[in-house]
């Protein structure tokens, strides 16, 4: 089985634009340093390489051909990929994109066979693959498998990743999202976008956000969307993430009219970063900025579409973490905190250092589970330290990291989607 023809690009011409850009920007890097007091796999680890700074020398270095592609690996690898160091760059180094593109690089010379790129590739892009294999491997979880080969150790001796990952997806769900909403209608006015995590690991976040819908008298529903492309890209296998990527603009096209409501952040970016997906390529650029300029993250939705909550939702108190790909891929930053700051009866404490990543990354948790526990286990104790019982969020990898970390830390603070939340007080 392979790749889709129809989805798959044609071969770039060498010294691509998307080439010729990155070397430009990472030559803007001055090698101030400023960045690297932010950078979260530096405050881990103190490693230069591991900073901004150390990665973007690193990657100039491979494209002038003065490093080998694989001894870049582990710096392009550890990178979270969270943004914070270009927003507070004088010359907004991108080095989360770069980080992605220097990853590519290392795959491709590393050769063009591997069972991670065939699995992004060709069964990621079919749901009934990937999520058959999923409930597969959840069978396995709820019948105990999973955790007691986790509890004799034998995850850890295969790998620590499998490990990370078991501990991580605490539950199964019993039905996927794709199951358990309606299909949109052609003329529906919002397209519920199925993002992986609200679709197959949390759908009782799917669910709170069609009730929501349902409680604002918004026609609503799902289509037949895969996921957004953001596990290819992060891989460094960015024509995984453009097969995923023109699948769904296909799909989202038949809904013209429609808003595309996405309730997990980092999809969300991730959508909305299509057309650079497409650098090489401008009928497919064009077709991507069509669809993404109708994307929309839940925490707009709420920001802008205000719910009538009884005080219910608010007896609590409540801290808010910010999603990196909320943040700083979408500048989302007041909207969730104004919104929170309208449910009655909430007392609203802000969360030290609530700009820095939890160190979930999306699979970085289960493919770097060191320096994500590290990232992670300063999150827990600034989460510990507001004395609230919530801490909020709005992306499923946010929340799985939250939650291991707090659990680890042997934390009362619940963490929920802001959703969740929002969707009890209805
Ligand atoms: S990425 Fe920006 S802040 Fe960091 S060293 Fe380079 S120029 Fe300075
Ligand atoms: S994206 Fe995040 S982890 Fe990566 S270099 Fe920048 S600050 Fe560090």
């Amino acid at each position: 089985m392979t790749a889709d023809p129809d989805l798959i690009s044609r071969p770039a011409a060498p010294g691509s634009k998307a080439d010729s850009r990155s070397y430009d920007e990472v030559m803007h890097c001055n090698r101030c340093g400023f960045c690297t007091s932010f950078c979260p796999t530096y405050l881990a680890t103190g490693d230069e390489g591991l900073s901004p700074r150390g990665r973007n020398q690193t990657w100039r270095a491979l494209m002038e051909g003065r490093l080998d592609p694989s001894d870049g690996r582990r710096s392009f690898d550890t990178c979270l990929l969270c943004g914070i160091c270009t927003s507070v760059c004088f010359a907004q180094v991108p080095t989360a994109r770069l980080m992605s593109q220097a990853r590519e690089k290392v795959r491709q010379s590393q050769g063009a066979g591997g069972p991670m790129r065939f699995f992004l590739r060709v069964i990621v892009p079919r749901p009934a693959l990937f999520e058959g294999l999923l409930k597969i491997l959840y069978a396995g979880k709820k019948m105990g498998i999973s955790r007691a080969l986790n509890r004799w150790g034998v995850l850890r001796w295969i790998s620590p990743r499998l490990e990370a990952a078991e501990e991580a997806v605490a539950r199964a769900p019993k039905k996927f999202l794709r199951d358990l909403l309606p299909s949109a209608e052609k003329n529906a006015e919002v397209v519920h976008f199925l993002s992986c995590g609200p679709n197959c690991v949390n759908p009782e976040i799917g669910l709170a956000t069609a009730h929501i819908l349902k409680v604002q008298g918004v026609q609503a529903g799902t289509a037949n969307t895969v996921c957004c492309g953001l596990p290819g890209q992060s891989f460094g296998d960015l024509e995984a993430a453009r097969i995923l990527a023109r699948k769904n603009i296909k799909v989202l096209e038949e809904y013209p009219h429609a808003t595309i409501l996405i309730d997990d952040s980092s999809c969300a970016a991730t959508v909305k970063e299509w057309p650079r997906f497409f650098e090489d390529d401008p009928l497919w650029r064009a077709r991507a900025e069509a669809v993404s300029k109708r994307a929309m993250d839940v925490l707009e939705w709420l920001d802008s579409h205000p719910l009538a909550l009884s005080a219910h939702a608010g007896k609590s108190i409540v801290t808010y973490h910010d999603a990196c790909k909320a943040r700083y891929a979408q500048g989302l930053v007041n909207e969730p905190r104004r919104f929170l700051a309208g449910v009655p009866g909430l007392e609203y404490r802000e969360l030290p250092e609530a700009d820095q990543c939890c160190g979930g990354g999306g699979t970085y948790q289960f493919m770097q589970p060191e320096i994500s526990q590290a990232v992670g286990q300063r999150k827990a104790e600034n989460i510990s330290a507001t004395g609230a019982d919530l801490v909020l969020t709005s992306s499923v990898s946010c929340l799985l990291q939250l939650r291991n970390v707090l659990a680890k830390a042997q934390s009362k603070v619940q963490a929920l989607h802001i959703v969740e939340f929002l969707a009890r007080g209805k």
